[in-house]
């Protein structure tokens, strides 16, 4: 182990031993002394979507190591394709990065930066015989490409002399050819099992205004031309990526060591893959242009904006990817442990509050009218330097539908006619009749409470079995609580059947709206993206997009437990 382990870890605690197999890498090459010690990665997204928890896991291992190891991590758009890029993208995953507790080093990069020296690379591999301008149709291409296992044939203009393949390279920049009418080609071999080392496109001629370089281009490099280059030009020592890249490693190196450039080591981990989630960044887009979800931030979303917005914490998302890991095996990661991520921090975090989501009015008959006294209640029984607060109490209250039953089975220990329970910070209470509507719906409850309950106990020593939340209806406040559940119903949303829509496993019941419920008065204040437990019922945040003072809309984050593995017991 090294001594300077961790120089930061005070600020992101969460990073325990044993070391991954990525870190156990980085510190033999620093004990070997490869790269003069250096550790140097970046996380490199093409801006053509928003950042979704998948790539948290990227996130926290580049930036990660390069904290560990008093190293840099460069932030880098992979920003070759002209058409499907945003500046949106670019603000919303700088902002992501940043509020999951991430600097990166220096300025933000692109891989349009380095454009120019991308066409003098590729003038060096035509120069060195190495590639080729070719005229084959993108169809064309395809056919002489052959098989996994059948090798391509070589294009007709694979022999284009040096002065021919330069002259027309550049004609090919200067924008005397259509769209499709040439590529530049890496001359490797047709034959090679690897597909990816049948002569590759470098090159693609695309008359398209780019969203930083304008129209100074209209021939773009490939992302396999791009990539290994870009992280040799920044310096970067290691360059994580996901697996799908380990058939790609072979022509970066190749690449590389044909230019003769500073050559990263390419090290590859599995993707993340969670329960019930889709997480590709097209199937994303399609829940959003097709209004499936209310934009990229919906709290359903497994965006990072989505998951802040549901009121998941930095601390939760990057606790989280330190538990789970980074193998080289793909897996399917269960839900549940994202959702047990966020119940144990806004557990040690979030302040107590009572809130009813289903009301029903209690009336106290034996309580004077208009009297109000304060409860003391606890803030956080996980925290005592949270303190506590008072609650009003008083002769009309709210309690939740739930806790209440006409006809209750045997074993119900809450509120039933004849029934005593105790109300959280309050006192006693027994009910005595139910009070119905037309239609034979319970409007009203009344009650008696004990005074010499005060303390939660009876003098007589007598007890009672349930303990339920309510609300004063006295300075009770009205707001809107929207509960969530999975976005799709499939458990491995990869195993949707072959020609089928996976949009037809999106949950009807992924959204519950309630209306009216009644939140205790400390709530008045509450600013968006505040996170509460409310007692009894689950973790809750201020929606930053609609809520209003004095029209609070609220997001449930997650249930106090896991109903998940609730269910799956039963199942
Ligand atoms: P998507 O398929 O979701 O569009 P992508 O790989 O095309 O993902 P990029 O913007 O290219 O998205 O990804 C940036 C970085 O994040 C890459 O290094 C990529 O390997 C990593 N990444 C993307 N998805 C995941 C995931 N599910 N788990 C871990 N890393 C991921
Ligand atoms: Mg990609």
């Amino acid at each position: 182990m090294t001594s300077d382990h961790s120089a930061d870890a005070a600020s992101h605690p969460e990073v325990a031993k044993p070391l991954d197999f990525i870190r156990q890498i980085v510190e033999a090459d620093r004990a070997a002394g490869k790269h003069a010690g250096r550790v140097h990665t970046r996380f490199p997204p093409e801006p053509n979507g928003y950042l979704h928890i998948g790539h948290a896991k990227s996130i926290c291992l580049n930036f990660g190591i390069a904290r560990d190891y008093n190293g840099k991590c460069n932030l880098r758009f992979d920003d070759t394709n002209p058409e499907t890029e945003e500046t949106e993208y670019v603000e919303a995953i700088k902002e992501d990065v940043r509020w999951l507790g991430f600097q990166w080093d220096g300025e933000v990069k692109f891989a349009s930066d380095i454009f120019p020296t991308l066409y003098e690379y590729a003038i060096r591999l035509i120069k060195a015989g190495k590639a080729y301008v070719c005229d084959l149709t993108a169809e064309e291409t395809g056919a002489y490409r052959g098989k996994w296992n059948e090798p391509g044939r070589n294009s007709p203009y694979r022999d284009r002399s040096v002065e021919e393949n330069l002259d027309l390279f550049e004609r090919m920049k200067n924008g005397e050819f259509k769209n499709g009418e040439k590529t530049l080609r890496a001359k490797i071999d047709m034959a090679s099992p690897n597909m990816n080392l049948r002569d590759p496109a470098m090159y693609r001629i695309r008359h398209a205004a780019h969203h930083r370089t304008g129209n100074k281009w209209c021939i773009y490099p490939t992302y396999d031309w791009t990539h290994g280059q870009n992280d040799s030009v920044e310096g970067i020592t290691h360059s994580i990526c996901t697996l799908e890249f380990e058939q790609h490693r072979p022509l970066y190196d190749w690449c590389i060591e044909n230019l003769g450039i500073h050559h990263p080591q390419q090290i590859e981990f599995a993707r993340l893959n969670l329960t019930h989630t889709v997480m590709s960044k097209r199937r994303l887009l399609e829940l959003v242009r097709g209004g499936l979800v209310d934009g990229w931030d919906d709290p359903r979303m497994p965006t990072i904006c989505g998951l802040r917005r549901r009121g998941y914490t930095p601390e939760s998302l990057r606790n989280f990817c330190a538990r789970i890991g980074v193998t080289k095996a793909n897996s399917l990661t269960d839900l549940g442990v994202l959702e047990q991520e966020v119940r144990e921090h806004l557990n040690a975090v979030a302040p107590r509050v009572m809130a009813v989501l289903r009301p029903i009015k209690v009336v106290l008959e034996n309580y004077p009218a208009g009297q109000v006294e304060l409860r003391e209640a606890v803030n956080n029984p996980e925290d005592p330097a949270a303190g506590v607060r008072q609650i009003p109490f008083g002769r009309e209250l709210y309690i939740d539908a739930e806790d209440f039953m006409e006809h209750p089975p045997k074993g119900y220990f809450r509120l039933f006619p004849g029934n005593e329970v105790r109300l959280r910070y309050g006192y006693f209470i027994k009910c005595h009749e139910v009070v119905k509507n037309e239609a034979g719906e319970v409007t009203e409850l009344r009650c008696t409470y004990d005074p010499e309950s005060s303390g939660g106990q009876a003098p007589d020593g007598r007890k009672v079995k349930g303990t339920i939340h309510w609300v004063a209806a006295n300075g009770a406040i009205d707001a809107e609580v929207r509960m969530y559940d999975v976005l799709l119903t499939r458990e491995n949303p990869g195993d949707t059947p072959e020609g089928a829509d996976w949009k037809a496993d999106l949950n009807p019941h992924s959204l519950e709206v309630l209306r009216g419920c009644k939140l205790e008065s400390s709530l008045a204040d509450a600013r968006p993206g505040d996170r509460f437990q409310f007692e009894r019922t689950g973790y809750f945040c201020v929606d930053s997009k609609d809520s209003q003072p004095g029209q609070l809309v609220f997001n449930r984050t997650v249930t106090l437990k896991d109903s998940w593995a609730k269910e799956k017991k039963k199942a």
